[in-house]
């Protein structure tokens, strides 16, 4: 693969700010990053050239469960190959096949085929072209970057959402599928997932939640606080367990009152704990995100989608894990009406947070690096630095994506 060097008029690494800068890559990775007076450009490289305006890494989705009308929980490499070149258009670059309840055949199943493909694609030089289907998108979607053959988000492994959840705050999880923390069932998801379980949402009031945190933390798994009604006290008990992210923050979590701060009390007094929140205006209102921010702070707030297949889709029914959602307005439901994961997109969310009065480099922070860096991958994703992978976007001055990069490619 040829050097390209990428001129910028801004760049956020985001660690820092640099004006007037251009970024090297080469096989796939950042070789050299600086002003570009400073930058020695090797001759015969491809030049692509974003004046005014401003590269940012590409996102990194911690939480989502579909795009372009497929599900990850299907698990074939088609539906992957779909979902990922679909999400890499909205700047995307990486993210954690997000999984729902179902039962443990069936997860089972679903984790295999995830597991199978990410193998594949670490084998693989040349990643195979992507058809990305044409199709009209629903709300505030419109003009992501061109689909090229070979952009396409990388699967860095998956985010097991339930099945050890709370009945009382399930979602639209389906309760005959929610199951009692148990080391043996995770074992069976890690053997059947190769080891590529990264974050796991577990309810800490349920009996033998604190010992499955303990043990998913053992095993190097981010033990999340989601979909439950627990207290104070237990958030706190499963914090001292090890549990250090939350999952959609404020959704499907016991309500906080001052008399009984809760779970959402216990995590926005508790600095290692981050939150993802839904910053599409539908999940979470406005001043909620901004009391989150400003008792956590920027640093521990994380953008996630819980993005479904009806992301970059047209209104319609779509499947979620198992289980039909509809979509209408860009909003997901069930058919009892309850909030069934988004269409958000990570550009749209972080056009929402900067309206919230947010700034950019921090805001910019939320979608990549703090991510990048729960999962413990900070050197390699969501940050612009020499070595890492050349996952990039290029925003316009309204936040608007005109171009995204994965992995040196696809920028068009
Ligand atoms: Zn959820």
């Amino acid at each position: 693969m040829p050097v390209t060097a990428i001129y910028a008029s801004r760049i956020f690494t985001p660690q820092e700010q640099l004006a007037d800068s251009v970024i090297l890559t080469e096989n796939g990775r950042i070789t050299a990053i600086g002003h570009r007076d400073e930058v020695k450009i090797p001759s015969g490289a491809i030049d692509y050239v974003a004046a005014g305006m401003t590269v940012v890494p590409g996102f990194v989705d911690v939480h989502i469960h579909g795009a372009g009308g497929h599900d990850v929980m299907e698990a074939t490499p088609a539906a992957l190959d779909c979902i990922t070149s679909t999400v890499a258009r909205y700047g995307t670059t990486s993210i954690l096949a997000t999984t729902v309840t179902a039962s443990v055949d069936e997860t089972c199943r679903s984790l295999q085929g995830i597991a199978e493909y990410i193998r594949a694609h670490e084998k693989r030089e040349n990643i195979e072209p992507n058809v990305v289907p044409g199709v009209e998108p629903n709300n505030d979607q419109q003009n992501p970057a061109p689909a090229t053959p070979d952009l396409a988000a990388e699967i860095l492994g998956i985010h097991l959402e339930g099945p050890f959840i709370s009945k009382a705050r399930r979602g639209v999880h389906p309760p005959d599928a929610i199951a009692r923390p148990s080391v043996e069932i995770l074992e069976k998801f890690r053997a059947a997932s190769d080891g590529l379980i990264r974050i796991i949402t577990i309810a800490p009031e349920i009996p033998g939640a604190l010992d499955l945190i303990r043990y998913a933390v053992t095993h190097g798994i981010v033990a999340s606080i989601g979909h439950t009604d627990a207290n104070f006290e237990q958030t706190q008990a499963a914090i001292q367990a090890g549990a250090r992210h939350s999952v959609h923050f404020y959704n499907a979590m016991r309500p906080f009152s001052h008399r009984d701060p809760g779970v959402i009390g216990a995590i926005l007094t508790e600095p290692d704990v981050t939150a993802e929140v839904i910053a599409d205006g539908i999940h979470v209102a406005g001043p909620a995100i901004q009391v989150l921010l400003g008792t956590k702070g920027f640093d521990t707030v994380l953008l996630a989608s819980d993005a479904t297949a009806a992301t970059g889709m047209p209104d319609g029914n779509f499947r979620l894990g198992n289980f039909e959602v509809i979509v209408k307005d860009g909003v997901c439901r069930n058919a009892e009406g309850k909030l069934a994961g988004s269409t958000l997109t990570l550009d749209r969310a972080l056009r929402y947070i900067v309206a919230l009065g947010v700034p950019l480099i921090d805001a910019v922070r939320m979608a990549t690096i703090l991510p990048a860096r729960r999962i413990s991958l900070a050197g390699k994703k969501g940050i612009l630095a020499v070595g890492a992978d050349a996952d990039l976007v290029v925003l316009t001055p309204d936040l608007r994506i005109v171009g995204a990069m994965t992995r040196g490619a696809g920028l068009a």
